[in-house]
């Protein structure tokens, strides 16, 4: 036998036990979904977090009592402020991917946690923001932390509404929207940003902004046969480009 102390009390536990089974034992409630008595524990869900000294430096880190083995002296604390913020991260990371769970709401509530804002439909892959600062080149685009959340968000004049971003994106929740001879580019209702559009001079379509093909001006200057197609849609410049017209005269000849 061992004896620990949970919130400064004393408590007698037999070796092998987790701190979770003797709190359990002991009516000190520490919330879990992923803890079941017949299986082993995989601590999947970190609800469970408890306080403790750590071993070598003595300084209190936060760990999941369903996998902490009890040790004699051990001193455990389930309700310090670390413990509710590592509840808290843990609460909204499973109401992130279970919005719906009535359950698991319930129980962040019992606890006085504060769920958080609900999913905004983003899965925080990055691939907006490593796009537009690695191949793009205007890095308009940030994590920043909200809420005790991270977001993508803009960065305020950068975006040159190329719309790179929302074709990588693999959930839509960055949006291009096309209207009025304007481009409205966003996030949730953060607006990226909003260009004019300028038309096509072969074919009259509104295809891209003026700062998108200053921008493709500026990386391409040094090779004149891209400068020439500066004003056309993809398609047109398909159409006018010196290379099919090379394969098309050779087809002919
Ligand atoms: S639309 Fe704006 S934010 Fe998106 S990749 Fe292009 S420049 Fe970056």
């Amino acid at each position: 036998m061992v004896t620990i102390t949970i919130d400064g009390r004393e408590y007698p536990a037999e070796a092998g036990m987790s701190v979770l089974e003797v709190a359990k034992a002991n009516d000190i409630s520490i919330p879990t979904l992923c803890y079941h008595p017949s299986l082993r524990p995989s601590g999947a869900c970190r609800l469970c977090a408890v306080e403790v000294p750590g071993r070598s430096t003595g300084r209190k880190i936060t760990m999941l009592s369903c996998v902490l083995k009890v040790k004699e002296g051990m001193q455990i604390n389930t309700r310090s402020e670390a413990v509710t913020r590592a509840r808290t991260r843990a609460f909204r990371n499973l109401l992130q991917m279970a919005p719906q769970a009535r359950r698991i709401s319930d129980l962040a509530a019992t606890y006085g946690i504060d769920p958080g804002p609900p999913p905004d439909g983003c899965i925080r892959c990055r691939l907006c923001i490593r796009v537009c600062k690695e191949i793009v080149g205007p890095e308009a685009l940030k994590m920043e932390k909200r809420d005790s959340m991270d977001y993508v968000v803009p960065i305020e004049g950068r975006c040159i509404g190329c719309g790179t971003c929302a074709n990588i994106c693999p959930t839509d929740v960055i949006r291009v929207e096309d209207s009025e001879n304007a481009r409205t580019i966003s996030i949730r209702s953060e607006i990226i940003g909003r260009h004019p559009l300028e038309r096509c001079e072969g074919c009259g379509k509104l295809y891209a902004t003026p700062k998108f093909l200053d921008h493709i001006h500026q990386r391409t200057s040094v090779h004149t046969d891209v400068k020439s197609h500066h004003h056309y849609c993809p398609t047109c410049a398909k159409l006018f480009s010196d290379r099919i017209k090379t394969v098309s005269d050779r087809g002919q000849k």
